[in-house]
């Protein structure tokens, strides 16, 4: 049986990413974005790089593809506090440009610990550079995007960014469509006896320091 993963593992993971001088990006960023959520999320939104707003307030998808992120996670009766965010790369590339392969190489064993130490039921792949990433030699979006991909026992399901359907308000229905059926993925998953550390029962609660930490992480 596996051990359930604490608050402070992904903390120290956090405390890593933000001292990371990896790459290039850390010379011009206001801060790193390690991601944000509990460590018990059972679904897992990866991102392409932080922006202007994430940049400054060390969070993911705080601005308006952020609100559009919350409106479809709520519009399948979850909140943002059932999700746990991060990106492809965890520092603002310079005027929002897309990240070099080295930079998302540099900051790829990262997000390979984060899905290591969650094991989320579903990782939802949110864009083409986390497809890129995480699918490397999958079809593309438009032909994937709702579609179910188990990959070395891991569940993805790939989504147009929600950025994209800022500008093409069809693709909002497309999102809603598939977040649809993300939920049903979900319902499965939760059917299914759990792979992670047995029954439900059997995982412990976080110790009381590390729920301070935890709803640290939802502070205004
Ligand atoms: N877009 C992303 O891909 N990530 C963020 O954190 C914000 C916007």
């Amino acid at each position: 049986m596996q051990v359930a993963p604490t608050t402070e593992e992904l903390l120290a993971i956090h405390g890593r990413i933000r001292a990371c001088v990896a790459c290039r990006l850390h010379l011009t960023r206001t801060q790193a974005v390690p991601g944000y959520g509990p460590v018990e999320a059972r679904i897992m939104a990866v991102g392409e790089a932080p922006g202007e707003k994430e940049d400054q307030q060390g969070r993911p998808f705080v601005g308006a593809a952020g609100k559009l992120l919350t409106e479809l996670v709520e519009s399948i009766g979850l909140s943002r506090r059932d999700i746990y965010i991060t990106n492809t790369v965890r520092c603002r590339p310079p005027g929002n440009r897309d990240p070099e392969p080295d930079e998302v190489e540099a900051c790829s064993h990262f997000l390979d610990e984060q899905i290591a130490l969650l094991r989320p039921d579903v990782i939802l792949i949110l864009g083409r550079h986390a497809l890129q990433r995480l699918l490397p030699d999958s079809a593309g979006i438009s032909r994937l995007h709702g579609e179910r991909v188990i990959r070395d026992d891991r569940v993805y399901v790939p989504l147009y960014h929600p950025a994209a359907a800022l500008y093409t308000s069809s693709l909002r229905e497309t999102l809603l469509a598939d977040m649809r059926r993300v939920r049903g993925y979900l319902d499965e998953a939760e059917a299914m006896p759990r792979q992670r550390e047995g029954a439900p029962e059997q995982r412990q609660p976080p110790p009381v320091d590390a729920q301070a930490d935890q709803l640290s992480l939802f502070a205004p």
